[in-house]
Formats: structure tokens, C-alpha cells, sequence
């Protein structure tokens, strides 16, 4: 395991705007106030969804669309620095009208309504890079 520490630093509370791509809102977010580093929560309600698994065997994204509208029950988050710029990674689990759930990696989701928590960490910058191993960009904490 490697690890590094870091301090909370600001903490932003938004509400997303209905009918735009949550994970740009967030990625458009974390450019303008320049956060490099910062763990996110969401909860709200959504339009059309892609999610995607990641095969670990032949190291690929299976993505899969999900109809709307759904509830966004829970998404869970982090900012870092991919290729020199702020990269959202989040999952998501969403619900239907009968509560039956599906979730995944989050590629995109249309916002209904969206409330996101966001806790910039201070600290160094957090960067991610290939690995190999598992074929991800994951981050380098050495
Ligand atoms: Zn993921």
C-alpha cells in the first residue's frame, strides 16, 4: 500500500445544472477553482446514464447505458491530475421507480437535479499514471 497524507482545505457545496453532463459539471468545477486534489460526494436525480465495468481480465471498459430517470443514490468521488489536468473518477449507484439498482463507473449522466459536496485536499499533488499491472491510470503516491 502506498500513502500520503493531506489536509482538507475548502469545502464547496454546489447544485448542478438540470439537463448538463454531471461529470463535466464537476471536471468544469475543479478546473475554474483549481483544484487539483479532492474527494466528492452527489446525490440526486437523473436523465440517461452510461455506466462501465471495468474487465479486469482483458484490462477494458465495458460501458452500458442506463434509461432514465433514476434516482442517483449514491456517488462517490475523487479530483486528480491526469495528463496535466483535473480528472473526475466517480461510481455511482442509481435506482429505478421500484428501487431496484445498478451502478458502476461513471462515465456520464444527465443532471436532473444534483447536489455535490467536494473537499479539496491540500497537499502535494495528487497525479495519476498508467500501471501497468491492471491496465488503469492509477495514482502515484511515491
Ligand atoms: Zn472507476
Amino acid at each position: 500500500m502506498m500513502v500520503k497524507e493531506y489536509l482538507p482545505s475548502r469545502h464547496l457545496v454546489a447544485r448542478l445544472d438540470k439537463g448538463l453532463d454531471l461529470v463535466e459539471q464537476i471536471t468544469d468545477l475543479a478546473s475554474g477553482a483549481r483544484i487539483e486534489s479532492a474527494t466528492f460526494m452527489v446525490i440526486g436525480a437523473l436523465g440517461q446514464a452510461e455506466l462501465s465495468y471495468y474487465d479486469q481480465e482483458k484490462k477494458e471498459y465495458h460501458n452500458f447505458g442506463v434509461d432514465g430517470p433514476m434516482e442517483l443514490v449514491s456517488c462517490n468521488g475523487n479530483v486528480s491530475i491526469r495528463d496535466s489536468r483535473p480528472f473526475v473518477h466517480a461510481h455511482a449507484v442509481l435506482s429505478d421507480l421500484r428501487g431496484n439498482v445498478v451502478g458502476g463507473h461513471l462515465i456520464k449522466a444527465l443532471v436532473f437535479a444534483a447536489e455535490l459536496y467536494l473537499i479539496e485536499l491540500s497537499g502535494e499533488k495528487l497525479v495519476r499514471e498508467f500501471d501497468a499491472e491492471t491496465g488503469l491510470y492509477l495514482w502515484r503516491l511515491h
